[in-house]
């Protein structure tokens, strides 16, 4: 790469490379008249292997050169158990090791966003972004054949966006029988669920290359070799953002640059003529602002950094979906992915995958439900439902509780996803990494069931630990702090044994007599089922929400056009911005998000 005058002002400063950023980079520089900067501390490893291999993923937890390795503080409500939170530290940031799959999020769910207060937030202003986004592929016969994917509306696969959405040709009889089981507790897809509602199973698409077989993420999608040839943008990898700079001399402070941190030790100021965009992820774009001195006077103080915005929002409201994973033996001839621990066969598949991109690694096989609550009995009748909420009344007082209230209540909506992973899931106290949640331990092999919530009432914080850049911020998800949390995941868990029965197609898959893990433990009443929630709750790695997108009273600290309460020229575009978490897997409202955020810059541009 040729030298890059950073002494010459960019137009546009883009803080962090990852899923976001790199859609604002690109959306920004179509323009050739203006000047765009990207800079992202990690490497660019787009053509890692290891990256770029679905199945292979588990190695790059856990290592420096990939992801910043998050952990939280202890958590009351799981034992004082610490969780693990994996985030991409490289060009594409997280979606360079995020698990590929491909959900939509629910209408209730983005309208109850511009019900808080964001007008231009509601399903349907997002609706075309989540089209935009990717290039969605038709279902090959085989997956037709063994899922039938008759919700499958072909009038959505189409689109031309840089991100390839697929349907994989493993899918197995578990898939089958996954969704054969819900249909038979009345929880069967009927419509297409990126049309903003799902109830029940289906099988859910992945953000895989159908020709290549390879992760389809935005530093392949949206930084391509097309997109890299752009003059007008420069991409600075290996560099850390230090802070934002200010111009504090008129009404409200302006941002015109930032301070880097080179490869090399050398620390640089580069400027920004029009705007700084902050996607530096639900953990650090708020340690930035915080570094910069935005966030709580308090915090701001403790750590001698001068007051340049208050606001004591920034880092507050961390939503993160919870998810409990429980393993079970599999029968002798049920597949599972634990198989893999024999380096015979690992190397075998990976040939293959070498040879033709055939086989399991160039898959994700994960199936997906969404249901309403549940419990041991099947699902919850609206009465009891708002029985349970009304005796959680006193702690449902905020704007944000009574949407999920609704939420919760609605019978469109899913108050529970539940996965099918394809192979066991251990739970150590304290893991080194997320590489310790998924790497098989036990001999024996298993699938894992995971009961994950879709709306916690439950909000956490994450705040800097120092005023170095390289401290890690300390991350409290507060996970279960509202009761109603707990009460609802253990239902869900309750709602488990339903599907493992011996007499359900999925039961029938699973070993008479297998182990299960948490070993022994049977959620046969809710008291049972929380203590299954104490032990194997972790993180879906979903954090969102830690700058949210609301009015300032009620806890914002960006308005809907994503601009930074009490600042000029400085946006957050990211994870950070959700102002509710959205149902299912979160990545394509990344992706959405930034798509209609870059539209605002551009059209903001013109009154700048
Ligand atoms: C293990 C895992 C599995 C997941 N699985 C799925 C899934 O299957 N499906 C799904 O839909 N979603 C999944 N997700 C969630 C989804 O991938 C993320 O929510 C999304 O990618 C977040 O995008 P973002 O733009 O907010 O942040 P990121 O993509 O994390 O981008 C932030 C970027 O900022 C950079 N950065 C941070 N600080 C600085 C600094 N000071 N200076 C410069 N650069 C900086 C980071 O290195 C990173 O590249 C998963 C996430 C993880 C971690």
């Amino acid at each position: 790469m040729a030298a890059v005058d950073l002494e010459k002002p960019f137009d546009y400063v883009v803080v962090g490379g990852g899923t976001a950023g790199l859609v604002i980079a690109n959306r920004l520089s179509e323009d050739s008249d203006v000047r765009v900067l990207v800079i992202e501390a990690g490497a660019d490893r787009s053509s890692d292997p290891l990256v770029l291999c679905p199945g292979l993923v588990a190695g790059l937890y856990g290592k420096d050169e990939y992801d910043w390795n998050f952990t939280s503080t202890p958590q009351p409500t799981l034992n004082n158990r610490v969780i693990n939170q994996a985030r991409g530290k490289m060009l594409g940031g997280s979606s360079a090791l995020n698990f590929l799959m491909l959900l939509y999020p629910s209408k209730g769910n983005i309208d109850a966003w511009a019900a808080l207060g964001n007008e231009g937030w509601d399903f349907d202003s997002l609706a075309p972004y989540l089209r935009k986004f990717a290039t969605v592929h038709t279902p090959p016969q085989s997956s037709k054949d063994l899922c039938g994917l008759t919700y499958h509306n072909e009038d959505l696969a189409k689109g031309d966006g840089p991100i390839h959405v697929t349907f994989s040709e493993g899918y197995n009889v578990t898939n089958q029988a996954w969704l054969k089981t819900f249909a038979g507790q009345g929880l069967e897809v009927t419509t297409d669920p990126r049309d903003g509602r799902a109830l029940g199973a289906f099988q859910n698409q992945a953000s895989i290359d159908p020709v290549t077989h390879t992760r389809s993420f935005a530093a392949t999608g949206y930084y391509n070799p097309e997109v890299a040839k752009r003059s007008n943008l420069v991409v600075l990898t290996e560099t850390l953002v230090e802070k934002i700079v200010f111009d504090t001399t008129g009404d409200e402070p302006v941002a015109t640059g930032v301070e880097i941190l080179t490869k090399d030790g050398e620390k640089k100021q580069i400027s920004a003529n029009l705007e700084v965009i902050l996607s530096a992820g639900t953990l650090q774009s708020p340690q930035i602002l915080e570094l910069s001195g935005i966030g709580s006077k308090d915090i701001l103080e403790k750590h001698n950094i001068p007051v340049i915005v208050e606001n004591p929002s920034v880092g507050e409201n961390v939503q993160d979906h919870p998810i409990v994973c429980q393993s079970f033996e599999v029968a002798d001839t049920t597949p599972s992915g634990d198989v893999l621990r024999d380096p015979n066969v690992l190397n075998a598949l990976v040939g293959m995958y070498q040879a033709s991109g055939a086989g399991p690694l160039g898959q994700s096989t994960i199936s997906v439900a969404y249901s309403p609550l549940v419990d041991g009995s099947g699902i919850v009748s609206p009465e009891a439902k708002k029985e349970l909420l009304a005796s959680h009344e006193h702690t449902l007082t905020t704007p944000d509780a009574q949407a999920i209230r609704k939420l919760v209540e609605s019978p469109d909506e899913a108050t529970f996803q539940f996965l099918l992973f394809p192979t066991q899931v251990s739970i150590p106290d304290v893991p080194k990494s997320m590489a310790e949640y998924i790497l098989p331990v036990l001999p024996e092999n298993y699938i894992t069931v995971m009961t994950i919530l879709n709306h916690p009432f439950s909000r956490g914080s994450v705040h800097i630990s120092s005023p170095d850049v390289h401290a890690a911020p300390v991350w409290d998800p507060k996970y279960n702090s509202n009761l109603l949390d707990m009460e609802l995941l253990a239902r869900g868990v309750e709602f488990v044994e339903r599907l493992v029965d011996k007499s359900t197609p999925f039961g029938k898959l699973l070993k008479d007599g297998g182990k299960r893990q948490p070993e022994g433990l049977v959620a046969t009443d809710l008291e049972k089922a929380k203590e299954i929630v104490r032990k194997r709750q972790i993180s879906v790695f979903h954090v969102s929400g830690s700058c949210a997108m609301k009015p300032r009273e009620q806890g914002g600290v960006v308005d809907a056009r994503l601009r930074v309460y009490g600042t000029k020229r400085l946006r957050v575009v990211d994870a950070s911005v959700f102002p509710l978490e959205p149902v299912g897997n979160i990545q394509s409202v990344v992706y959405a998000v930034a798509e209609k955020a870059a539209d605002l810059i551009k059209e903001d541009r013109k009154s700048l």
